[in-house]
């Protein structure tokens, strides 16, 4: 039987954490951090270790590691969390190229930091595949590999069909590109190990406590107020749930699925043996990663999005989102048309009105907040929390330059134009794809161009 929800699959083996105590009255800090996902603790992280005389207290309203952070499809991976042409309208090619390498490093970071810290997170660097399936992906898959290298990710390998299904045995594809800065990751592992590191340097986390309110110099919750010089909001996804925050990040909704165990002879006919995240380049594109205990986990949008920017139950997902990603995953894996789903289970990411995310503190209130990521947050929010430290401690730096600091986003409209829009652009890509795999034509589906451009996207 298939489990939904019960926060993810990841959190199966640790098993669901026992939160630690609430909140109980009002209390001081230098530093409040609003949420406890990596935005939250790789900040309270990087804080304590630059100036460990921080009072810092993080306040959680469930525990550590509930959101997309405990959830998510275990990438690690340098892709920028917004789109390069709009990050360079302000900062130039070189901005946009300063940012790629930031982003490249923050892996071996990420990688640095667990190692040294003790975290086990079944980390793995095996890079990226990207694969089209379909001929439509065909060009696709060019573009994307010509547009990284044009924004300076010079790495980027492009594959033939031969040489992607010696690496994973995809009996469909056609090609893929290959990026080496990726690297597969126990999300759930490395949350947990991360608050129990900033908690042993002195951090205060309070789980199982709402903030209702940001204002300058106080977060405040039912159990009372924290005062802080600094209030620093890492909700990602969750936002909207915040007064005043409805229209600034729209909670975009992804789902996953996992496999049953996948016997040897199964893997000698997948290979595999890299590790490499799996991807594709369909409109409503796939991701996934070989597990540790090899299986396959699989995820995708499903249902995009929820009217009123609500958000799921501990991660319970659609059954036909479930049945969606079963075909996605036997669709490139035949020889799994039997295989069994043991947990499905979905999340929530932040998505600014432009698709691009930004890192601010502001100064004078002492507010600041970081995300935004659409749906590349696992690596970003660790250059997340480099970038947030420096701009507390008030330094500038190269991490400060970067052109997603102190950008001004506009918000989302209203509903019901919010939800109108999101769940017909979604609508549109799953017909696009549809199209494009029943004309088998290299060409794009004007369908998919024309969601493009009314999304704004790129
Ligand atoms: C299903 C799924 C798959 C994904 N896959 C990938 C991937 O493979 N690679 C990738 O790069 N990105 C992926 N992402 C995105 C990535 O996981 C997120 O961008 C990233 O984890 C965001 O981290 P965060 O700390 O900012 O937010 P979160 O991890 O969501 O943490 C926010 C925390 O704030 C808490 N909170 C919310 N509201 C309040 C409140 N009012 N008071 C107190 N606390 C509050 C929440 O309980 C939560 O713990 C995925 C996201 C989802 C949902």
């Amino acid at each position: 039987m298939t489990v939904n929800g019960d926060v993810s699959f990841w959190y199966r083996e640790p098993g669901l954490p026992t939160p630690r105590p609430a909140l109980a009255g009002s209390v001081e800090a230098d530093v409040c951090i609003v949420g406890a996902g990596f935005t939250g603790l790789w900040t309270a992280y990087y804080l304590k270790k630059a100036d460990p005389g921080l009072d810092i207290a993080v306040v959680e309203r469930r525990f550590a590691g509930f959101g997309a952070s405990g959830r998510n499809g275990g990438w690690l991976t340098a892709a920028l969390a917004g789109s390069p042409r709009r990050f360079a309208e302000t900062h130039g090619r070189p901005g946009v190229q300063a940012l790629q390498q930031a982003m490249n490093a923050t892996i071996d970071e990420v990688i640095g930091v667990a190692a040294a810290e003790g975290i086990d997170a079944d980390i793995v660097k095996g890079g990226i595949l990207r694969v089209a399936h379909v001929p439509s992906q065909v060009p696709r898959l060019r573009e994307g590999v010509d547009s990284a290298r044009a924004w300076g990710d010079e790495d980027v390998e492009l594959l033939d069909a031969a040489q992607t299904r010696k690496r994973i045995g995809i009996p469909a594809a056609l090609g893929a590109s290959f990026n080496p800065h990726c690297a597969r990751i126990q999300p759930a592992k490395l949350v947990q190990g991360l608050a129990r590191v900033v908690e042993e340097l002195g951090v205060r986390i309070y789980e199982s406590t709402p903030v209702t309110e940001i204002v300058p110099h106080e977060a405040r919750t039912p159990s009372g107020t924290v005062r802080a010089k600094y209030v620093l909001r890492a909700t990602e996804g969750f936002t909207a749930g915040l007064n005043g925050e409805r229209r600034t990040w729209l909670p975009m909704n992804s789902s996953l699925i996992v496999t049953e165990r996948l016997p040897e002879a199964v893997w000698d006919e997948i290979g595999w043996e890299g590790r490499e995240l799996l991807g594709d380049l369909s409109h409503t594109y796939i991701y996934a990663q070989r597990t540790a205990d090899d299986r396959i986990a699989i995820g995708g949008r499903g249902v995009p999005y929820l009217f009123g920017s609500r958000t799921d139950v501990d991660g319970r997902t659609h059954a036909a989102t479930v049945r969606a990603l079963r075909q996605a995953l036997v669709r490139l894996f035949p020889m799994l048309r039997d295989v069994a789903i043991e947990h499905s289970w979905c999340g929530v990411l932040g998505v600014p009105r432009d698709w691009c995310s930004t890192a601010v503190v502001d100064q004078r209130t002492g507010l600041g907040w970081a995300g935004g990521y659409v749906g590349h947050g696992v690596a970003t929010t660790n250059l997340a929390g480099r970038t947030l430290r420096d701009l507390v401690l008030g330094a500038d730096t190269e991490l400060t330059e970067l052109p997603w600091v102190g950008r001004e986003v506009r918000r989302w409209e209203p509903e019901p134009l919010r939800w109108i829009g999101v769940r017909a652009m979604y609508a549109a890509y799953r017909v696009a794809d549809r199209v494009e795999i029943a004309r088998g034509r290299p060409a794009t589906s004007l369908i998919a161009r024309a969601a493009d451009l009314v999304a704004r996207r790129n």
